[in-house]
């Protein structure tokens, strides 16, 4: 069964840290759900306050209707995948997986039943009897998922899961992870600091920064619409450019820019007059198309240097000799740019995102 979990005004300080500062969060049941941030942000505090390692100062945490603050973690029926595995090197995979359920006392023929499903929803029902020693990294993680997983958790929290694994088994890992959630239909709670990780897994994400929700929403929603300059630049990567409204009409802004005057169609509250950051993503500038007469939001670019990075490749701009920005070219055999040239550049209205500049 699957069920919502919810923080309301929940804080934990460690001595003078807000480790969480007044979270409010909802994770709908099923739900795939990361929490992201940088390094000390908050995100393994909020886990393990879920998991019931960490009461909180205060505030409540609910599973569904029920209070939770007050039970202690081996009566919440939450499921835990960690970064090292955390698996019993001396037991076989299938004495990993029936572990928690011995813990509870189940019936042997019924543990033996559910050993062999959670080993065929991993995929793994040939390595029954193999040593966890005889397993490589992404094996012995799918295991883990499993022994989480056949215990029918209420909540399955996955703390970096994929950390220690190199780069390519992490990539096989992300839709293996989603295949057996959306098996499982469990709800979810992932840490990770990789936003790579999250935006090709979530469901919903939130952004943490300081023992704070930053931002919550889809992938989609919140790499195309950051709530501001932190949420920006730390999902996916951005240029920003400063200006100030110039003018301000229903469908668009006209920003003095930088760069020039840019025109924006992304919805916003600013004002005329007032000073904003505009956040170009790299793949929202187009380099070394035709100059259009009455076009708006072309500027001209020398190239400082071309990154060729097989699918992609970057190209390092200079506008008005001072204004640095990045631009992403796909199929970069298509093109024959040389660093020194001076090249058109155009952005769409709809890629020109205002932000509240930072204070
Ligand atoms: P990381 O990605 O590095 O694991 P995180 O986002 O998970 O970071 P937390 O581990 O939740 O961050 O830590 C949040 C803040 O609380 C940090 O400033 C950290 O130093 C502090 N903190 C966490 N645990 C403790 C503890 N047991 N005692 C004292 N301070 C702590």
């Amino acid at each position: 069964m699957s069920i919502e979990v919810r923080l309301v005004d929940v804080v934990k300080t460690f001595d003078t840290t807000f480790a969480l500062d007044s979270i409010n969060l909802s994770v709908e049941k099923g739900e795939l759900f990361f929490l992201l941030g940088p390094s000390g942000c908050g995100k393994t505090t909020c886990l393990r306050t879920i998991a019931g390692f960490y009461q909180p100062d205060s505030g409540e945490l609910l599973f569904g209707d029920q209070l939770m603050n007050n039970i202690p973690p081996h009566k919440r029926n939450t499921g835990m995948v960690f970064q090292n595995y955390a698996l019993w090197p001396h037991m076989t995979v299938a004495e990993n997986i029936e572990y928690g359920l011995s813990l509870r006392k189940e019936d042997k023929s019924l543990r033996r039943e559910k050993v062999l499903s959670a080993l065929q929803t991993i995929q793994m029902e040939d390595y029954i009897d193999r040593p966890i020693n005889k397993l490589s990294g992404g094996e012995q993680q799918r295991v883990a998922l499993a022994r989480a997983l056949v215990i029918e958790p209420d909540v399955l929290l996955l703390d970096e899961p994929l950390s220690n694994m190199d780069a390519k088994l992490r990539l096989e890992m992300r839709n293996e992870i989603k295949r057996i959630h959306s098996q499982s239909n469990i709800t979810a709670v992932y840490v990770t600091h990789d936003q790579s990780e999250a935006l090709s897994m979530a469901d919903r994400m939130a952004v943490m920064k300081d023992g704070k929700i930053i931002q919550v929403g889809t992938p989609r929603h919140v790499y195309c619409f950051p709530s501001n300059t932190f949420v920006a630049n730390f999902i996916g990567e951005t240029n920003f450019v400063c200006g100030s409204v110039e003018s301000h009409g229903t469908a668009n802004t006209v920003i003095n820019s930088e760069i020039g005057m840019l025109s924006s169609h992304v919805e916003n509250s600013f004002q005329r007059g007032e000073k904003v950051s505009c956040s170009i993503r790299p793949e929202a500038i187009h380099v070394g198309g035709p100059l259009h007469q009455g076009v708006v939001n072309q500027f001209e670019a020398k190239v400082t240097g071309i990154i060729y990075l097989g699918r992609i490749e970057e190209c390092h701009l200079l506008v008005n000799d001072s204004i640095p920005l990045k631009a992403t070219r796909y199929k970069p055999g298509d093109h024959d740019t040389r660093v020194g040239e001076h090249l058109t550049c155009f952005i769409a209205s709809e890629d020109v995102i205002l932000l509240p500049p930072d204070m």
